[in-house]
């Protein structure tokens, strides 16, 4: 690991000043940026730690939940609010990594994932674009069973790896930032940026820019919200293909429905096309069905993953009838 220096700011002005500089990092709960560190994949000269900072609370109130960047992932889980109004919220964070990672992550680390794609891991290889832009990806004609089918481009196939993104897409979340421009309010789904022809950049995010929260406003839908993993183990495992889903019925037909994908995608997915698609139907697994079918259709796969195409489908539909049966 290459030596960096340390500053823990208390004030946010002086966190986004010194985090401007492209050889800066911050750190909040360690728990991805440790790893990357350890693994030379990540060099950076400072490492700003936002543990002094403000951004701690979890607030309700005006229909509205408010949680701060520096919530942890387990707190936030057994939140009763969480759990009673964002079910798919609580769920997402409790299938992801082990109980002792998800005490030290934060909200805003989570936001921020960097892909888990082996060949960005590893520093001995040279063709990873998103670690060495213009370097070239190994994955595409390499092996590729846990990359994207969704989103990608010919410069990079990696897959998002957050199960908490995927839920908060469905659930329509706010992103609050603040940075040398002033503060900023981004829907989630505008936040997270699609590989193209730069796949190291990952968000809108500006340099310096901290997300300060999540605000999540209440209502029927995601009050009967659910969240579906597949992977190949049961726990400590990221999604082959995931789901979370949200819906609002009038007697057994759809009024309202939210639907967005993990695991097979470059970033949290949100498929419009099957919420429409829903939206006066019978809640039946014929109509669930139909409408996921419509999801995968610009998928890519490659030689490797083409079984998340039906295995994300299949996710669907089970999302969807959980989902039904709890409204
Ligand atoms: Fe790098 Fe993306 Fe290719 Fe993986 S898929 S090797 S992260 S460019």
């Amino acid at each position: 690991m290459k030596a960096f220096d340390y500053a823990k700011p208390s004030a946010d002005a002086e966190a986004i000043r010194a985090g401007q500089a492209a050889s800066a990092r911050f750190i909040a709960g360690g728990t991805l940026l440790v790893d990357l560190l350890r693994l030379d994949v990540e060099r950076p000269d400072l490492v700003i730690d936002l543990n002094g900072l403000p951004y701690t609370g979890l607030d309700v109130g005006a229909g509205q939940l408010r949680i701060g960047a520096l919530v942890r992932n387990s707190d936030l889980a057994a939140h009763p609010e969480v759990i009673a109004s964002f079910p798919a919220l609580s769920q997402a964070l409790l299938s992801g990594a082990s109980p002792q990672i998800r005490n030290m992550a934060t909200l805003g680390g989570n936001l921020l994932q960097r892909t888990r794609c082996p060949y960005f891991r590893d520093v001995a290889v040279d063709a990873c674009n998103k670690r060495k832009p213009g370097s070239g990806c190994a994955a595409i004609g390499g092996y590729s069973r846990m990359h994207a089918v969704l989103g990608v481009s010919d410069q990079c196939i990696a897959a998002h790896p957050s199960d908490m993104c995927v839920a908060l897409l469905a659930l329509d979340a706010q992103v609050h930032t603040r940075g040398a421009r002033g503060e900023r309010v981004l829907s989630l789904a505008d936040f997270h940026t699609l590989p193209g022809a730069h796949p190291e950049r990952e968000s809108v995010l500006e340099p310096g820019e901290l997300v300060t929260g999540i605000s999540l406003t209440q209502s029927e839908l995601a009050k009967h919200s659910v969240y579906v993993k597949a992977r190949d183990r049961a726990s400590y495992a990221f999604a082959l293909a995931s789901a979370a889903v949200a819906l609002e019925l009038d007697g057994n037909q759809v009024r309202q429905a939210r639907v967005a994908l993990g695991g097979v995608s470059s970033k949290p997915w949100r498929c419009p096309e099957v919420e429409q698609a829903l939206i006066g139907k019978p809640a039946t697994p014929e109509s669930f069905t139909a409408a996921a079918a419509l999801a995968m259709r610009d998928a890519k796969a490659t030689a490797d993953n083409g079984f998340k195409v039906e295995l994300a489908r299949r996710v669907i539909v089970r999302a969807l009838s959980l989902a039904s049966r709890r409204t």
